[in-house]
């Protein structure tokens, strides 16, 4: 107890009311699946720990790696210099990403891998001395905390403190889906976006820097799924206007929805794409902006004003770097795919029957390794109550969990059987049950 008396007195915990919070887990140590707190109690992390991990917690070969490449080089200043681990990752995931993305920028996290692309996009047009500056984004998406990323999200608890200090987005609506959904409701749904975004694009198209979407689901607004021929149909849109297309695989990169992108689902390139979370499997912070030659060489000068002048302290951080490239591997590893598709198999029979079976549930949601479902509002009068009764009777039962709203999800690390998959619904179950 020693120990957390330390961190309530001076540890200051992210997206927490610390007034409000209990005594926060001592997790000790973690091994696959499971995090273990310091009574010995296990828990099977269910969400990857902020949807990070891929491969399990403290995999061996990413430990190794990582211990490798600290014995020979640590950290070196990545302007003028260059090493191996930078390369080594980059020559990989050329591999693997739709080939006009050919153009890696380092930083460090999600939200700065965002904040580079918006910066690349604003930039691109002014260096070809075009006037742009507005971008075009999706209610509920969620691109990170810094104030560029904030005022490409839609509006949330996360971003309505600081409206006044967030740029000029146009938020365009949602239209999300789930399964056994209606066909004329979810059409009618993107018609009216689609209108929506007709009506800004015939104003303000040409004025208009890029369109930043999540593809095929949004993440921190519940795990909500759109149809892939609607964002197909957002990207065809915008293109008229030469608008450039980000996408902001955070999340769904490294394979959470199946594929090792979900772009995959779409099966669109776009000019630019945001990665980190699953990048080095979980162990290190890591992030990629990655972009086309064609938005390159628009910064190919010999004027100093044209080049891209942003940079990070720990960009491609050869730890992170070699953490990445372990990772890789083992994704690229033909038992990876099974594995992903063994979870999406147990997600399907799964949570449809769960919200059959439980009248207060409802909107099942599966993509991939991903699986989530709504609790109904009524239930939710005291949202803050019941996510925080959910969450510690999981705990209680050997499971991590954390709801987001009212939507109640799995994300598990790729290396969760079968067997504890269905272990796992059977605990949800019992607690949704007895609400
Ligand atoms: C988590 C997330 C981010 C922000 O990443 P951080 O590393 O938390 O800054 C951005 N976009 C998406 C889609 C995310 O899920």
């Amino acid at each position: 107890m020693l120990e957390q008396q330390t961190d309530i007195a001076h540890i200051w915990h992210p997206f927490t009311q610390e007034k409000m919070e209990k005594v926060p887990l001592r997790i000790q140590y973690g091994k696959g699946l499971y995090l273990y707190d310091d009574k010995g109690n296990s828990y099977k992390d269910m969400i990857s720990s902020w949807w990070v991990t891929l491969h399990g917690h403290s995999h061996p070969k990413i430990a190794k790696a990582i211990f490798q490449q600290a014995s020979k080089l640590e950290h070196v200043l990545f302007a003028g210099y260059t090493h191996d681990p930078a390369i080594n990752i980059v020559k990989r995931l050329r591999v693997i990403l739709p080939d006009n993305l050919r153009k890696f920028f380092f930083s460090d996290n999600g939200s700065t891998s965002v904040e580079i692309a918006l910066k690349i996009g604003y930039q691109y047009w002014k260096n070809r001395e075009e006037e742009r500056k507005y971008f075009i984004s999706f209610e509920g998406a969620h691109h990170g905390d810094t104030i560029g990323a904030m005022s490409v999200s839609g509006p949330s608890l996360h971003n309505s403190m600081f409206k006044e200090l967030l740029f000029d987005t146009k938020i365009i609506s949602y239209p999300y889906t789930w399964e056994g959904d209606n066909e004329e409701r979810i059409e009618k749904a993107e018609r009216h976006s689609l209108d929506h975004l007709t009506q800004f694009l015939q104003k303000f198209g040409s004025k208009t820097v890029a369109c930043i979407l999540e593809p095929c689901i949004q993440g921190s607004s519940g795990m909500r799924l759109c149809r892939p021929e609607f964002q197909r149909r957002v990207i065809e849109l915008v293109k008229e206007y030469n608008i450039l297309v980000i996408f902001d695989e955070v999340m769904t990169g490294f394979g959470r929805t199946g594929p090792l992108f979900a772009l995959e689902h779409i099966a669109i390139a776009p000019d630019i794409i945001c990665l980190s979370k699953g990048l080095t499997g979980g162990f290190l912070p890591c992030a990629l902006t990655v972009t086309s030659q064609e938005i390159y060489d628009a910064f190919w000068s010999t004027s100093q004003e044209k080049a891209f002048l942003h940079m990070h302290s720990y960009v491609a951080n050869p730890l992170g770097c070699s953490a990445a490239i372990a990772s890789y591997s083992l994704l690229l590893h033909p038992k990876c795919k099974k594995a992903r598709e063994e979870i999406e198999k147990v997600h399907r029979e799964r949570m449809p029957n769960l919200v059959k079976n439980l009248h207060h549930l409802q909107y099942p949601r599966i993509l991939g390794t991903v699986a989530a479902c709504t609790i109904r509002s009524d239930k939710m009068l005291y949202r803050e109550v019941l996510s925080e009764k959910i969450q510690s009777r999981a705990l209680q039962k050997g499971l991590l969990l954390r709801l987001l709203g009212d939507t109640v999800y799995f994300l598990p690390p790729y290396c969760i059987t079968e067997k504890e998959l269905h272990l796992a619904y059977d605990v949800l179950e019992e607690i949704l049950d007895n609400l």
